[in-house]
């Protein structure tokens, strides 16, 4: 980082620490040269996050596509598209303020999930069935008895 002082190119960190917001990184510098202090800020924004998909293929997240599947899963549900857009924009925040720009398609999709089951479940189900790829029906069965327990299913003598 230049020197806005004195145009050196070499400074050292004196002191890092995220803004307020966590969108970026706030740094002091002290100038290697003129020793004058300046402070550069870094945003978090401009490294992508990559998600790692099953067959090992990677790809920068895409707000629009995850927007599309979750589209898909509230039609009909009282879910606006505020709040959606909003769950998006909580994911990308909490991958970025904890530092993690590579995450697997997995584990996003839990992460999704999660934040779905406490909105509607309905959409949950719909966005799970989509995005876990459902091998057999008991795996949906198990993932249905997560969000309803089924307090009938008693044993018959
Ligand atoms: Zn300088």
């Amino acid at each position: 980082m230049k020197c806005p002082y004195c145009g050196y190119i070499n400074s050292k960190v004196t002191d890092s620490r995220p803004t307020e917001s966590s969108d970026a990184i706030r740094r002091r510098r002290e100038c290697l040269d003129c020793g004058k202090r300046f402070t550069t800020f870094e945003r978090l924004e401009d490294t992508p996050i990559i998600v790692v998909k099953k067959n090992g293929g990677r790809e920068p997240f895409n707000r629009q596509k995850l927007l599309n599947g979750l589209r898909r899963a509230i039609v009909k549900r009282r879910i606006s598209e505020d709040q959606i857009d909003q769950l998006v924009s909580d994911i990308e925040f909490e991958l970025k303020n904890n530092f993690i720009y590579e995450i697997n398609s997995d584990k996003l999709g839990g992460m999704v999930l999660k934040k779905l089951r406490q909105l509607d479940r309905v959409a949950y189900i719909r966005f799970a069935s989509v995005y876990r790829n459902f091998q057999d029906i008991n795996e949906f069965t198990s993932e249905l008895a997560k969000i309803q327990p089924i307090k009938d299913l008693r044993k018959k003598s």
